[in-house]
């Protein structure tokens, strides 16, 4: 049963909130309208309640209601921003900076560009998984029509000099996407004090429902120009055609609307669970390494190296527990993170992280017994 099993990989996926459910479900029955036929009472509310969604997404970032395109994640998400730019702002140039540690659906993005004659700068990170501002202004050439550095890192939690970026995107005149799909909803994201002008958002990483995303197109100073990747209908101002899942989007503004009140209780007790976690291994462990920044990292996530340990074998072995090895979209790959490779530690360190991520619905039995049960399950290990 897969409920008897402690969840820690929040930052693969989060389950819905029972609240979250309890908003969407009147909008797969009774109000089942399509929120582009408006001459009737089924289309009416179904905009209506896509409208009040947009508010809520929109005033959680700090942006206008029509700076809100609703998409199917944040993989798609990135796909407009990264094409939709190479390919508007072709005239003006053909260079993207973005970083080595961003998930691969903006790296696959760049491999395509690139096949497609494109300049890509892939900057590196530090030790604890951080863009240098300074790198990212020494990369800027007269070519340059995009930064694109993620806010918050999927396995090891490094937030961002997201304003400092921005800061320097906006003096030089270049648009600034940022893959907040980690962020949102666990950590402040203000668009205007950050100066971000596209940025990607998922439901499924905020306890909202999976399928739907969000792309934040800033639509003033500047008015970011995208060309679509779907045509057919003009639907969300003409870049992302298709009829609108009214439910997600309702769940979407809900799940948002609760991390916004929730945001600061919710850190708390991350903060916390993943402190005693760190804290028991590392007693229990001999030399385990943090992976990612001691301080400026997502409060639910924690990356841990354990010397010795093969973390493949560790999480085969680890049945009451579920936690990861990496990205929830490498681990069917043999080739260990290329996150925890890029900290520059060498390829060992990379095939002993695991990733714990903690959640809303953990408590603090839970956390007690995870940490437990993986002390216990590497002193197997080491006596194998
Ligand atoms: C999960 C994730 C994605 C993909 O989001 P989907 O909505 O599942 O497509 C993209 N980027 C980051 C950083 C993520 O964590």
């Amino acid at each position: 049963m897969p409920s008897d099993v402690i969840y820690l990989d929040h930052n693969a996926t989060t389950p819905l909130d029972p609240r979250v459910l309890e908003a969407m479900l009147p909008y797969f029955t009774e109000l089942f309208g399509n929120a582009a036929s408006i001459d009737h009472n089924y289309g009416y509310e179904a905009k209506q309640a896509v409208d009040r969604a947009r508010e809520q997404i929109a005033s959680v970032i700090n942006a206008r209601a029509d700076e809100i395109i609703f998409t199917s994640g944040a993989t798609e998400s990135d796909n407009i921003a990264l094409f939709g730019v190479a390919e508007k702002y072709a005239g003006k140039g053909d260079h993207i900076i973005t970083c080595v540690t961003e998930h691969k659906a903006v790296l696959d993005c760049c491999r395509r560009l690139e096949e497609m004659g494109k300049q890509v700068t892939y900057l590196p990170v530090d030790q604890y998984g951080l863009v240098d501002p300074e790198d990212v202004r020494r990369a800027i050439t007269p070519q340059t029509i995009l930064i694109s550095i993620m806010a918050a890192n999927n396995e090891i939690g490094t937030l961002a000099f997201l304003q400092e970026i921005g800061a320097i995107a906006k003096e030089r005149g270049i648009l600034f996407h940022t893959d907040a799909a980690q962020a949102v909803g666990h950590v402040p994201i203000d668009v205007q004090t950050m100066n971000i002008d596209i940025m990607s958002l998922s439901a499924h990483k905020a306890y909202g429902p999976k399928g739907i995303g969000v792309l934040y197109r800033r639509r003033s100073n500047p008015r970011v120009m995208l060309t679509p990747l779907i045509y057919g209908g003009g639907h969300e101002r003409g870049i992302r055609s298709g009829t609108l899942n009214v439910p997600a989007i309702v769940g979407f503004g809900e799940a948002l609307r609760i991390a916004q009140r929730e945001i600061d209780s919710d850190g708390v007790r991350f903060r916390a669970w993943t402190h005693r976690i760190h804290q028991q291994l590392a007693q229990g462990i001999e030399g385990v390494q943090l992976n990612g920044h001691p301080t400026e990292r997502l409060p639910h996530n924690l990356n841990l190296s354990l010397p010795g340990v093969e973390s493949k074998a560790l999480i085969v072995r680890l049945k009451g527990v579920a936690i990861s090895s990496g990205s929830a979209c490498t681990t069917i790959k043999a080739e260990p993170s290329h996150v925890i490779q890029a900290l520059g530690f060498g390829k060992q360190r990379a095939h002993e992280a695991i990733r714990i991520g903690v959640g809303r619905f953990n408590d603090d039995q839970q956390i007690e017994s995870a940490a437990l049960q993986i002390l216990e399950a590497v002193r197997q290990l080491q006596f194998l």
